[in-house]
């Protein structure tokens, strides 16, 4: 029997340590032992890393994703068609990179960082792996400055800070992706870099989004990273990794980035097709047993990073589609419990022209209210509980002037607050524009006025206040504060605004 004393057990472990090295040596070119759906076997590469670049003959490049005991799953990137059995494969030593830098900004990628957009090529001296271990706690520190949405229900009820992981999740067509575009649209003066990352899209409606965000002269501080529907599940698989490097070489220089994953479920479905092929043993509704592990690696890499890192951060918004509101299925449930919140949509609210379809019952923020501005705390205090009364007391409604005084009151507010968060995407708001607005709410100033009209009479006394009273818009938007004087002058403007107007 071999002898394991600590003095052997050191000069055995110093053994396999050499050899291993020598070994690695001899097997760094293997053999394509079958080829097909975008995957291939590969023997002799025993010591190849988990995302390990493989170069095959004529340019072609794969990536290793399944290390066996004898041989090697790997998926396929580029120009995989040509590959046959017997084929050479080298490995790298290098996991799969893409270029990253500003550069990257105004420009439409591909999954590896290569450019789609007819614009060139990109002029990028660096580049990083897509794959990377997230920053460890004590690199971080906790969110406590606010990633301002432009959208009311958010910024009040579900603020994000930045550095947060959070969630939107509804069925199809319940204005997910608008709510994505409104955040970027927002970042516009807030220096705030943007990765937005189609996954599984059709082409059109990517390109349809990059037109907006020019139209609005809001492409220069964005990077689009495409894998359509048409590409195949490697790409897919690949793509939110590529955006998360690209996010994290400005973070790690200090800088703040919100990156978009537009959608996770297309995304689980790619890998979930990846894994199938590469015959593992499929999980809860056929999803790979790592499923977890690989969404909770990628959103872990969101954070934000203390001072002594340079103070950047990485906002994630990822996205995820649900079946008939189902937030109890596999993907959803994961997602959920890996994010620090969740924005729900609901089609019912959607169809109602109640937009965006927030529910605020089933949102939340974890950790966004603590980087709320002082103003925006102040005017959402009792929004969010404002509104669960009023669905409470809603089907009362109808009894109409039977009501007591309270149902009524709850009832009044509710229907205003209901309004009032109504917002037409790609038109998002400033910060002064909302606490304006809230505030009135807040304060009861819109209870008198009719439902109907809460929109037009909000706009133009906004406008109003930008051309009479300038220095009240100047002080929100640059102190962020809103000290009772202020809050007075805005609710005495408004009621000078209603006695001239014809709303009163
Ligand atoms: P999909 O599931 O297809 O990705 P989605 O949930 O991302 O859909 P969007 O594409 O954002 O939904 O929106 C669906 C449609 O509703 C679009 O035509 C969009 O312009 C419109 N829409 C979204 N939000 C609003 C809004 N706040 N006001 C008015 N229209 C909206
Ligand atoms: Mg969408």
């Amino acid at each position: 029997m071999a002898d394991y004393s600590v003095k052997n057990l050191a000069s055995l472990l110093t053994k396999e340590i050499e050899s291993f090295s020598s070994f690695h040596e001899e097997s760094s070119v293997g053999t394509v032992i079958s080829v097909g759906d975008g995957i291939a076997r590969v023997y002799g590469l025993k010591q190849a890393m988990l995302g390990e670049l493989l170069l095959f003959p004529n340019g072609a490049t794969g990536m290793a994703l399944n290390l066996d005991q004898d041989d090697i799953g790997v998926v396929l990137l580029e120009n995989g068609d040509a590959i046959k059995e017997g084929d050479e494969v080298k490995a790298t030593g290098r996991v799969v990179e893409v270029p990253v830098g500003d550069a990257l900004l105004g420009r439409v990628v591909n999954a590896l960082g290569k450019p789609i957009d007819g614009l060139g090529e990109i002029k990028s001296e660096k580049r990083r792996p897509i794959e990377r271990v997230a920053p460890g706690v004590m690199k971080r520190e906790s969110v406590n400055r606010p990633l301002f949405t432009g959208l009311k229900a958010i910024d009040s009820m579900i603020p994000i800070g930045r550095g947060q992981r959070e969630l939107i999740i509804g069925d199809r067509q319940t204005g997910k992706t608008a709510i994505a575009i409104d955040a970027i649209l927002s970042q516009k003066k807030s220096g705030v870099k943007c990765v937005y990352v189609a996954i599984g899209q059709k082409d059109s409606s990517v390109a349809s989004l990059v037109h907006k965000l020019k139209e609005a002269d809001s492409f220069s501080y964005v990077t689009v990273v495409n894998a359509g529907a048409s590409e195949a599940s490697p790409e897919l698989y690949v793509a939110p990794f590529a955006g998360m490097a690209i996010a994290e070489e400005w973070m790690e220089k200090g800088e703040d980035v919100l990156i978009i994953f537009d959608d996770l479920s297309k995304h689980a479905v790619a890998y979930r097709a990846l894994s199938l092929l590469l015959r593992r043993s499929p999980g809860r509704e056929a999803y790979p047993g790592d499923i977890f592990y690989l969404h909770s690696r990628l959103l872990e890499r969101a954070c934000k990073l203390s001072k002594e890192y340079g103070g950047g951060s990485i906002t994630a918004l990822p996205i995820v589609e649900t079946q008939a509101g189902d937030i109890s299925s596999y993907i959803p449930t994961n997602i959920i419990s890996i994010t620090d919140g969740q924005i729900f949509l609901v089609t019912d609210y959607f169809n109602e022209g109640q937009r965006p379809a927030i529910d605020s019952g089933l949102s939340v923020s974890r950790v966004g209210s603590a980087a709320q501005t002082p103003a925006m705390k102040k005017v959402s205090a009792s929004l969010k509980i404002s509104l669960a009364n009023y669905r409470e007391n809603l089907s009362f409604a109808q009894f109409g002037s039977d009501l007591d005084k309270d149902t009524k009151r709850i009832l009044t507010r509710g229907a205003r607050a209901m309004e009032v968060l109504k917002q037409t995407n790609f038109q998002p708001y400033k910060e002064s524009q909302e606490v304006v607005e809230l505030l009135l709410l807040q304060e009861g100033k819109l209870d008198n006025l009719k439902v109907e009209s809460l929109h037009e009479i909000l706009s133009s006394f906004f406008a109003f206040l930008l051309d009479q009273h300038h220095q009240i818009i100047e002080h929100l938007e640059q102190e962020h504060t809103l000290p009772s004087e202020i809050s007075e002058e805005i609710t005495n403007s408004f009621d000078d605004f209603l006695a001239r107007s014809e709303y009163a």
